[in-house]
């Protein structure tokens, strides 16, 4: 489409100069003619030849003009278009990659729960093997509602997410949630800093054992062979600040501008060995925005990831 613009233009061009030298020619011929001019020289100082001339260069800048005008369009229209398309794109890969983390996420904890039931009936089991598997089977069912109440809450995050405030104790909540976790991941190694004397907040406890536990459970996730994780929890300028550290695979800078969106996940589904389905961080960021408070993300020191929420403090409490 470019070249055949250029050669419109250039067409438009020669139609344009060829006109005008016949009607200076014509011009020449009528003032020979009529005896006005007898030279070249004088011709060219004739005012009915610069008009022409002047018409002639006007209608020049106008051709160019509209190439131009034409040419910036279509450049603009195949940006768009190619734009759309990319979005499009990206958003069928998220949908494609939703759709095959989810139903692996709902298919593993039910294949454990089947399994451990059917073994229950095929088998006598010791009791000590029957609390065993009793209790593997109660963690899959806890991993099954989690995904649940995570599709649920992040499509009212969406549209009524009311945070259910009361005052609250951040260092109290998230103290416990690592203590949870320390059992629950024995060879991780969770370190928490709490940096002078936190007022309460008022928040939505739910809100923030969720955004606490999505940050540390993707810590360990996203972790290395040693794990190390560091919180840290502080007070600046009137407001509570979270520190979530890992020294794990860490984010490179064009995903972490997405790991935000609902159902985005680092890489490629058919190839990714961890378990989630990308509604996590769109949870946490959802919550911190219903509190008004901010999360960024940048890179740890030497590696891995630390996630910064910052929270005011309103309707402060007692310390
Ligand atoms: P999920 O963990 O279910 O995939 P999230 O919304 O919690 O979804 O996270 C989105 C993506 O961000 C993850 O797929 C992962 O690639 C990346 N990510 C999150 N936390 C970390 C972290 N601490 N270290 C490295 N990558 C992370």
């Amino acid at each position: 489409m470019l070249l055949a613009f250029t050669w419109w233009s250039v067409l438009l061009f020669t139609k344009n100069r060829d006109a005008f030298y016949a009607k200076r020619d014509l011009l020449k011929i009528g003032l020979i003619a009529e005896r006005l001019i007898e030279s070249d020289h004088e011709f060219e100082h004739n005012i009915n030849y610069q008009e022409l001339h002047k018409e002639y260069k006007r209608q020049e800048w106008m051709i160019f003009g509209e190439a131009a005008v034409f040419v910036v369009t279509l450049i603009i229209g195949i940006w768009l278009i190619n734009r759309g398309y990319n979005r499009e794109m990206l958003s069928a890969q998220q949908r494609r990659n939703f759709l095959l983390s989810t139903t692996h996420e709902l298919k593993s904890p039910l294949a454990s729960i089947k399994l451990v039931l059917e073994t229950f009936i095929k088998r006598k089991l010791k009791p000590e093997q029957t609390e065993k598997l009793t209790h593997a089977a109660l963690q899959e069912t806890e991993r099954l509602n989690h995904l649940v109440n995570d599709l649920l809450l992040s499509a009212k995050l969406e549209v009524s997410y009311q945070p259910n405030v009361e005052e609250l104790n951040l260092a109290h909540l998230v103290g416990e949630l690592i203590e949870r976790l320390k059992t629950k991941y024995p060879v991780v190694e969770f370190q928490f800093h709490q940096n002078g004397s936190i007022p309460n907040i008022q928040a939505d406890k739910m809100g923030m054992t969720s955004v606490s536990l999505n940050l540390l459970e993707n810590a360990v996730k996203y972790s290395s062979d040693q794990p190390k994780i560091e919180v840290n929890l502080g007070l600046k300028n009137n407001k509570i600040i979270l520190n979530v550290a890992d020294n794990g695979i860490g984010i490179s800078d064009k995903e972490k501008k997405r790991i935000f969106e609902k159902f985005y996940r680092v890489g490629n589904e058919d190839t990714r060995t961890t378990k989630g389905t990308g509604l996590g961080l769109f949870i946490v960021q959802q919550i911190i925005k219903a509190h008004e408070g901010t999360i960024l993300v940048e890179d740890n020191e030497v590696t891995g990831t630390r996630f910064k929420i910052e929270l005011p403090i309103k309707g402060v409490g007692k310390k």
